[in-house]
C-alpha cells in the first residue's frame, strides 16, 4: 500500500480590490494622479481643489523611475507602463521611508485612467497592483477613472465621487491646457528674450489653476453640463491668458524646421525623461514642435461608437437615436474646443477631422484595429503631409508596444506611396537616448533643408528682403507680438508663411 501524499491547499489568484475610501476620510487623504504634462496636472489640480479634494500630481517622471518600474512589474511590459508604474513606486518608497507604511496607506489613494481594449493600457492598474504587492502595500488604495463614463457615481465609501462636476472639470482642464500648450510650442522657438515664454507660461498655468479652483458650482447633473457648455467663464479665463501672452516678443523670421510629434498616447504627451525630453531637444536643434493635444485622443474615443452604428446592416430606431446623439456630442465637443481656440485669437491648431483621419488611413490600416492610437497614427502622418502642417513627423514608439509596431509596419506601405514624406519613427526604451536622437537627427537634417528652401522661395516669390521686412516691423510692432496670428499660406514653415502673409495680406511693398 503506497502512502497518501498530502497536497497543499492551492492559493488562488485574487484580483486587486481597493478598500473603501470613505467620505469622512476625504479631508485627510490626498488623491495622487499623473500621466500628463505638468501644465495639465496643475490645472486639473485646480478642478479637484474646487471640489474640496486634496489632490497632488506625482512628481514628473525621471530616468530612475524606469529602473524602479522594471524591478517590480512583468518583463513584457511596454515602456509607458514601466515608467508610470515606476513613478508611483518611487513616490511611495520615499513616503514609506519618511513616514512608514501605515501612514502612507492611510494618507494617499491613487486615481488612474482605465480602459478596456487590446493593448496594455487596459491593464495598467494590474501592473500597479503587482508593484504594490512587491512593495508590501497591497492595502494601498487605487481607483479607476473609466474613460467612457462621465458619471460613475460615488465609489465604495463615498470618498471619491466620479460625477459630472468632476469629469467635466477634468475634461475642461485638459482642453484649456491643450490650447495653452499649443501657444507655448509655437512661441518659444521665436522668443526674442530667452526664457520669456516659460516665465509667462508659468504665470498662465497659475491663472488657469485659479480659474478652475474658483469654478462656480452649478448642480451635479444636467445643470452642471449646461453651464459648462454655455458659460463664458472659461473663455474669459483664456482671454486673460491671451493678455499675458501678448507681452512676449517674437522674431518669426528665424528659419525653423516644423516637426509634428505623434506616437503612442503617453509617450507623445509626456514632457521629460520618459521620452528623452525630445520636444525640448528638437527645439534646441532649430525646430518648432507641433505638440499632440490630449483633446485629439478624447475626440477619437467618441468615434468607434459612431462608426459601429454606421456599419450596422440594418439600424433600429434606437440605433438611429444613439447615432444622432453621438453626432451631436461630437459637434458640441468640437465647438467647445473651438471656443477655447477663439479666446486665444485662433492661434492654437484646429482638431483634425476624425473622419478625414479615418479615410486617409483606410487603405493602410483598418479603423477597427483598435489598441493604442489605432488608425490615427497613419491618419495623422498623412493629414500633416497633405495639409503641409509640418516638414516632418516624429513618431514616438514605445519599446514592446504591439499597436505601435503594427502601425509602423503599415507605414512602410505609406512611405512607398509617398517617398518624399519625412517620417522618423523613434523607438523609446527609456535607456537608449543617443540612438533614438541620432535617428531623429538624420531626418531632421533634411527637414531643415526644406525649411530653408521654403524661406528662400517665399522671399523670391514676393520680392521681399529680410532688411525690408525688418524696417516694416519697426513701424508695425504688433507683428512682433506672440499673439499676432499668421495665417497658413501653403508652406510648412512659419517664416515662409509669415513672408507670404506680409506680401499678400498686409501688402508690404518690395521697395
Ligand atoms: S499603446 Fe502600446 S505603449 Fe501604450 S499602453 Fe498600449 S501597449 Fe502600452
Amino acid at each position: 500500500m503506497g502512502q497518501l501524499v498530502q497536497i497543499a491547499e492551492p492559493t488562488h489568484y485574487t484580483a486587486y480590490k481597493p478598500k473603501p475610501f470613505t467620505r469622512q476620510e476625504r479631508d485627510n487623504v490626498t488623491i495622487l494622479y499623473g500621466g500628463l504634462t505638468w501644465k495639465h496636472e496643475r490645472v486639473i489640480q485646480g478642478a479637484m481643489h474646487n471640489l474640496k479634494y486634496n489632490a497632488e500630481p506625482l512628481p514628473n517622471i525621471n530616468r530612475e523611475d524606469l529602473d524602479a518600474g522594471k524591478e517590480l512589474i512583468d518583463v513584457g511590459a511596454c515602456c509607458p507602463t514601466i515608467f508610470t508604474t515606476g513613478s508611483l513606486v518611487s513616490f511611495l518608497k520615499k513616503e514609506v521611508a519618511a513616514h512608514g507604511k501605515q501612514e502612507v496607506k492611510d494618507k494617499y489613494v491613487f486615481l488612474t485612467a482605465g480602459a478596456c481594449g487590446p493593448c496594455r493600457f487596459g491593464q495598467y492598474h494590474e501592473s500597479y497592483s503587482m508593484a504594490l504587492d512587491g512593495l508590501g502595500l497591497r492595502d494601498f488604495r487605487m481607483y479607476l477613472l473609466a474613460q467612457d463614463e462621465l458619471d460613475q457615481g460615488s465609489g465604495d465609501g463615498g470618498g471619491l465621487e466620479i460625477n459630472l462636476p468632476l469629469s467635466l472639470g477634468l475634461i475642461w482642464a485638459i482642453l484649456c491646457s491643450d490650447v495653452l500648450t499649443d501657444l507655448e510650442y509655437m512661441t518659444r522657438p521665436y522668443e526674442v528674450n530667452p526664457g520669456e515664454t516659460d516665465r509667462v507660461l508659468n504665470d498662465c498655468v497659475e491663472h488657469l489653476y485659479n480659474a478652475f479652483r474658483e469654478r462656480p458650482h452649478r448642480g451635479k447633473k444636467y445643470k452642471a453640463l449646461a453651464w459648462h457648455l454655455m458659460s463664458d467663464y472659461f473663455t474669459s479665463a483664456l482671454r486673460g491668458v491671451r493678455k499675458k501672452w501678448d507681452t512676449i516678443e517674437v522674431d518669426r523670421l528665424r528659419v525653423k524646421a516644423k516637426v509634428k510629434v505623434t506616437g503612442e498616447f503617453w509617450l507623445q504627451t509626456h514632457e521629460g525623461e520618459g521620452n528623452y525630453n525630445i520636444k525640448r531637444w528638437l527645439e534646441s536643434e532649430e525646430s518648432e514642435v507641433v505638440p499632440p493635444p490630449v483633446a485629439v485622443w478624447l475626440h477619437y474615443l467618441l468615434h468607434p461608437a459612431i462608426r459601429k452604428l454606421e456599419h450596422r446592416h440594418s439600424a433600429g430606431k434606437n440605433d438611429r437615436m444613439k447615432d444622432l446623439l453621438l453626432q451631436a456630442l461630437e459637434r458640441i465637443y468640437r465647438r467647445t474646443y473651438n471656443r477655447f481656440r477663439k479666446a486665444l485669437g485662433n492661434l492654437p491648431n484646429e482638431l483634425p477631422d476624425q473622419l478625414e483621419l479615418l479615410r486617409l488611413a483606410e487603405p493602410y490600416y483598418h479603423f477597427e484595429l483598435r489598441g493604442g492610437e489605432g488608425h490615427m497614427l497613419i491618419g495623422k502622418v498623412l493629414h500633416t503631409y497633405h495639409h503641409r502642417k509640418a516638414h516632418m513627423v516624429c513618431e514616438l514608439s514605445p519599446y514592446s508596444c504591439m499597436p505601435n509596431t503594427m502601425s509602423i509596419g503599415s507605414m512602410a506601405n505609406v512611405i512607398g506611396k509617398y517617398p518624399d514624406l519625412l517620417y522618423a519613427p523613434i523607438e523609446i526604451k527609456g535607456d537608449a537616448e543617443i540612438h533614438a536622437l541620432s535617428r531623429c537627427q538624420m531626418i531632421l537634417t533634411e527637414a531643415k533643408k526644406r525649411a530653408q528652401a521654403d524661406f528662400d522661395e517665399a522671399l523670391q516669390k514676393t520680392g521681399l528682403t529680410v532688411e525690408r521686412i525688418r524696417k516694416y516691423e519697426a513701424r508695425h510692432p504688433e507683428l512682433k507680438r506672440a499673439t499676432y496670428r499668421v495665417p497658413h499660406h501653403g508652406y510648412c514653415g512659419t517664416a515662409a508663411n509669415y513672408i507670404m502673409h506680409l506680401a499678400s495680406d498686409r501688402r508690404v511693398a518690395v521697395n
